[in-house]
């Protein structure tokens, strides 16, 4: 009998609109507040930096907010995507459990952050604005909206750390082909950028100065650009949720219900698009999936952290968010998964882990590049170092089901492809990949350091 490997969805199921788990939290959560007067901010105070439908997205409580028939046409580019029956993946573990993936590695940059970079650079171009800045760590957002920017006509610049601009020059390479301006930070094209080169002409930058600098060209630009985020922002998780809606009728297709779903939490926003469709299904409807965030032992903000009010970047320019953080001033270790090493999380995560609704665990990355690699012979797909840990956390809870011989259904979220991460591979099959675990100490000191509000 032949097996049903891939659950396809026409076009015409690509969802029509974003859902706002906003709308069904049993409480609200915790306003984000301005830090010079502790009060929570408003629309006025984020204007500057994003275009005024972004912000009421921010705040809306309406359950579902409509997607563009332009954003829409650019999403049919790559959506659907798919969802895989990981048969191969069962066998080799020799495990009862039925295990399924979402594969977010079909869009042009490769993961699923162009769902929120072209409804930005939509709701941007709509306002009149000409130019978006961005900062970039390892690439994946700085690529990301470059290819949106380049589908609605727009400027894009990106401030890319420069240890990253001349370590990752594929990344940069990308945005190239897509045409953005990139820029090794700090740079001359700031003041903040020319500052920090005249303190040390060889700095290797960091994300905090390549925030600053992408902000002081928003600021000096007179409206004609603004700024945007990848992640963290509710917004941005919003803009995922057709992630999981799409989960939701794959499944059904399937004909079964996760009873166990991971998706792996750098800043919060594939793990939200993936599972609080899902969320809600547990809220409003009362199924009990497990829900689980998987995140580095090395940047454990959700396992480690504290629930209290941070700053959402190192050089304290951010309003005040409350999150589990392990402090603004988390310095994380040099580990490949880039897209996982923040000191926080995205608020609207941190809250229903507060409120009992998902569920949250750390690992290694020796374990998480065994995984990637069992995943890579099995399935066949090079797995991005970041959606590996939800991978090692999915094997793992599969391989319990081989002990207890229990069938569950076990469904994780395969983020992006690695193809620009072998050199972390090539780390990892020469040996010696280091384990970190964040030491409790540091936490404690980092947290110190906090602003106290009540
Ligand atoms: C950016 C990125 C992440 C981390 O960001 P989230 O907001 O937590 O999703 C994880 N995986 C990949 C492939 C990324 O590009």
């Amino acid at each position: 009998m032949s097996q049903q490997t891939k659950f396809i969805l026409p076009e015409s199921e690509i969802p029509e609109a974003w859902y706002n788990i906003q709308a069904d939290l049993p409480r609200p959560a915790p306003p984000v507040i301005h830090p010079g007067t502790l009060q929570p901010i408003g629309p006025d105070d984020l204007a500057p930096l994003f275009p005024m439908a972004l912000i009421m997205q921010e705040v809306s409580q309406e359950r579902y907010i409509e997607i563009p028939d332009p954003v829409l046409d650019v999403y049919r580019m790559w959506r659907p995507t798919p969802l895989f029956r990981a048969h191969r993946l069962e066998k080799y573990l020799d495990t009862p459990a039925h295990l399924y993936y979402k594969y977010e590695g079909v869009s042009p940059a490769g993961s699923h952050k162009p769902n929120t970079a072209v409804a930005q650079a939509f709701y941007n171009k709509e306002e009149g604005v000409r130019a978006i800045a961005t900062e970039t760590g390892a690439g994946q957002w700085g690529s990301a909206l470059s290819f949106a920017t380049n589908v609605f006509g727009m400027d894009c610049e990106v401030y890319m750390v420069r240890i990253s601009y001349q370590q990752k020059p594929y990344r940069r390479s990308m945005m190239n082909a897509w045409g953005a301006r990139v820029y090794p930070s700090p740079s001359e094209a700031t003041g903040v950028g020319r500052a920090a080169l005249a303190a040390d002409p060889d700095t290797t930058g960091s994300l905090g100065l390549a925030i600053s600098e992408a902000v002081e060209v928003v600021a000096t630009s007179g409206g004609a650009k603004k700024y945007s985020l990848g992640s963290v922002l509710n917004h941005v998780l919003m803009h995922q949720t057709v992630i999981g809606q799409e989960v939701i009728k794959q499944m059904e297709m399937a004909g079964e219900y996760p009873d166990i779903m991971v998706g792996c939490a750098g800043g919060g926003s594939n793990f939200a698009g993936f599972a609080f469709p899902f969320v809600r299904e547990k809220i409003v409807n009362g199924r009990d999936t497990r829900i689980i965030a998987a995140e580095p032992s090395a940047a454990p903000s959700l396992t480690k952290g504290q629930y209290v009010y941070d700053f959402g970047d190192t050089s304290k320019m951010t309003p005040l968010m409350k999150m589990y953080t392990l402090g603004h001033s988390f310095i994380p270790a040099p580990i490949h998964a880039g897209g996982l090493r923040y000191h926080g999380m995205a608020p609207l995560v941190c809250h229903l882990y507060d409120m009992g609704y998902i569920e949250a665990r750390a690992v290694r990355q020796n374990p998480v590049f065994d995984a990637a690699v069992t995943f890579a012979r099995t399935e066949g797909i090079i797995p991005a170092p970041e959606p590996s840990h939800a991978l090692r956390v999915a094997i793992d809870e599969a391989l319990k089901c081989k002990e207890s011989g229990e069938k569950k259904t076990i469904v994780f979220h395969v983020c992006g492809h690695g193809h620009f991460d072998m050199a972390a591979y090539d780390a990892y099959f020469a040996g010696g990949l280091p384990d970190y675990d964040y030491p409790e100490e540091e936490v404690e000191r980092a947290l110190a350091e906090l602003p106290q509000i009540a």
